[in-house]
């Protein structure tokens, strides 16, 4: 017989439910499981009590590292998946007590994805969780109890140390990302202010990672870069679409059409600030030179063809 005592203060339903899910994978294993539970104030404590089946012969040892192994996976995947966010939201709380809860819970996200993501991609969040099983299996072989909150903060710091980098990464990009949406709508503003200047303009990419304005007679149409009040607004380390942006701004034009199909991120910045000014060219025989959408031509000499399927 092999006695463990599991508990928890904020996710006791949880493992409950968790650990009843498990005593047939249990018993198919040779152990007869029976959980009890205690409550002592705000906490739950399961206690799982194994006895090995009459049918199936297992070493003592084979049965207690089992048993254990078991509880320690089904302890892993709950602390994986719903007490991490918990663990995030009140690092947030505490060391960033500005953000709002809507915000915390985006950041959170965040988080997670970045944790997920891992250093260069590497960890898959099934790594991840087996480091955290290895952990608390490893913890169980010399112990009876476990109260996994308690369990994490004191025993898992290594962990605790990374979902607190990857909060912190995740909020610099939160911030950097609503900043961008700030500045967005603070174009927008000056975009819907001014007055128009031209009815519509065309823009093809040029040489290199530039962008051409051009009027509907193929005219090139210089927007006054360095001058324009968008350009000071950007300040040092401006992109090539910030400056198409400011370039337009300085036009003002009431129709912008684009001949390529634009970054996802090119389009999303383009639409919003020139909101329900901007389309992409439908015309099948476009005679704009580069027009990177127009349909390929029949002598197929046209570099956008796409490979021939016969
Ligand atoms: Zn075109």
């Amino acid at each position: 017989m092999d006695c463990v005592h599991i508990g928890s203060y904020l996710a006791a339903d949880s493992l409950r439910r968790r650990l009843f899910g498990e005593l047939d994978v249990m018993r198919a294993q040779g152990l007869d499981v029976s959980v009890q539970i205690r409550t002592l104030g705000g906490l739950t404590l399961l206690e799982c009590t194994a006895r090995s089946r009459a049918d199936r012969f297992l070493s003592d040892q084979e049965f207690r590292c089992t048993f254990r192994r078991r509880l320690a996976a089904v302890v892993a995947r709950l602390i994986f998946e719903e007490l991490e966010k918990s663990f995030i939201l009140e690092t947030l709380s505490n060391r960033h007590p500005e953000i709002d809860d809507d915000e915390a819970r985006e950041v959170a996200s965040y988080a997670v994805a970045i944790l997920n993501d891992g250093i260069f991609g590497m960890l898959e969040p099934s790594i991840r969780l087996g480091e955290v099983a290895a952990d608390i299996e490893s913890y169980l072989r010399d112990s009876s109890l476990l109260v996994i909150e308690g369990f994490v903060r004191f025993r898992m710091r290594e962990y605790l140390d990374e979902l607190r980098s990857s909060t912190e990464e995740a909020l610099g990009k939160f911030v950097a990302e609503r900043e961008r949406k700030e500045f967005v709508k603070l174009l927008k503003y000056f975009v819907d202010v001014q007055e128009d200047r031209e009815d519509e303009v065309h823009v093809v990419r040029g040489s290199g990672k530039g962008f051409d304005i051009r009027s509907p007679g193929g005219r090139p149409i210089e927007g006054d870069y360095v001058a324009s009040l968008a350009a000071d607004l950007l300040g040092e380390g401006v992109e090539v679409v910030d400056l198409l942006i400011s370039a337009l701004m300085t036009v003002a034009p009431r129709k912008v059409v684009l001949h390529f199909e634009p970054d996802m991120d090119v389009a999303e910045t383009l639409e919003s600030v020139f909101e329900g000014r901007v389309s992409r060219c439908s015309d099948p025989e476009c005679g704009f030179a580069g027009c990177e959408l127009r349909m390929p031509h029949p002598a197929g000499n046209d570099p956008v063809e796409p490979v021939r399927r016969r």
